[in-house]
């Protein structure tokens, strides 16, 4: 069950809300916030998702854009409207009639409200020279990077049995598409995944991944444990999502189990079973693209706004 919203209207604080992380989601709520009048803060540490990839895609008249491009515009756009941004990390945060922030560079900051938009890490499988090339031709989202590389000689990395689900994505790309199966056993493979792979022509090789061949700074093969190499161009892989609710888990927010990591249970506006905590983006949910992010971001900082309206004149009524 999702909270009551419950907004304090002591003026104690030194902003109406804070937003800890400067993503899509977070610059969203934020420009909704300060185009509302409120006394706003972001605090992001400048790490956002997807800043390996040179380009983002799938953002309808944005796309190809370069995912830093897109946030510098973002924090032109809500500085425009008096939204104080800091470059920053939030390494505590306490609530009592408000939430009090501890940034790592020494400051405290207070809100009435909270949005939670730190995103998530992507953490690539153990397998040398992934992470080197992660965003450029390892790649784990057909959708964001399926159309620049279709047609091209595709591998895919199992690392559970739900790669397959992977795999036949992918074959939507290119129809050169090799499942390595990597630390999956062929056992682990059902009769539908058998006969689905088959139809997609995926063809499937088992044994241990050992690494990947480079050369002139492309991916040219995948190479197994026993030496043999295939010719690849592309490494499609499943990183397995850590979303960074840290700040949400202190404050008790309930969270919940999924197969993509733990999340916290949040309402359709973002608002979390913590009255005035709210959470947006990746942080909130493994799907979130970057139109998703800003657009939960977008309803999260509208509902808050009308929250603190209704807060203030209730408050102003009982006098
Ligand atoms: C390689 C790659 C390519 C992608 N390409 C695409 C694409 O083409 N199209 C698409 O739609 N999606 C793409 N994505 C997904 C995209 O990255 C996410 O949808 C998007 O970043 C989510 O936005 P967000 O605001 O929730 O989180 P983020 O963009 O990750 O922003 C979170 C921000 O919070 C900050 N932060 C975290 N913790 C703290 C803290 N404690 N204090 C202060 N700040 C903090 C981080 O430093 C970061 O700046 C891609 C992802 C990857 C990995």
């Amino acid at each position: 069950m999702v909270a009551e919203v419950v907004t304090v209207t002591e003026k104690t604080e030194d902003f109406e809300v804070i937003v800890v992380g400067g993503g899509a989601a977070g610059l969203s709520a934020a420009l909704v916030l300060g185009r509302a009048r409120r006394r706003t803060l972001v605090v992001d540490a400048g790490e956002p998702r997807n800043a390996p990839a040179a380009h983002m895609q799938g953002y309808l008249s944005r796309d190809g854009m370069s995912p830093a491009e897109f946030l510098a515009v973002g924090r032109e756009e809500i500085e425009r409207y008096g939204v104080e941004l800091v470059r920053d990390r939030a390494v505590d945060v306490t609530r009592d009639e408000g939430f009090a922030v501890r940034l790592a560079g020494g400051r405290t900051v207070r809100a009435r409200q909270l949005v939670v938009a730190t995103g998530l890490k992507d953490e690539l499988p153990p397998v040398p020279g992934l992470a080197e090339r992660f965003g450029r031709d390892v790649l784990h989202c057909p959708y964001c990077h399926g159309w620049e590389v279709r047609d091209q000689a595709f591998g895919v990395l199992a690392s559970t049995a739900t790669s397959v689900h992977q795999a036949l994505m992918v074959s939507q790309w290119s129809k050169d598409v090799t499942l390595f199966l990597h630390t999956v056993a062929e056992a682990e493979l059902t009769g539908e995944d058998l006969r689905r792979l088959a139809a997609a022509g995926v063809r499937v090789v088992p044994g241990e991944v050992a690494g990947l061949t480079v050369e002139d700074d492309r991916l040219t093969g995948v190479r197994l444990r026993g030496g043999r190499v295939y010719e690849r161009e592309v490494v499609f892989v499943a990183p397995r999502a850590v979303p960074r609710t840290d700040l949400l888990a202190r404050l008790g927010a309930e969270m919940s189990e999924t197969p993509f990591g733990t999340y916290p249970v949040v309402d359709g506006r973002g608002l979390t079973t913590v009255p005035g905590l709210w959470a947006a983006g990746n942080a909130s949910g493994f799907a979130e693209q970057v139109v998703n992010a800003a657009s939960r971001g977008y309803r999260a900082g509208a509902a808050i706004n009308g929250e603190l309206l209704m807060a203030d004149l209730d408050a102003t009524a009982v006098r």
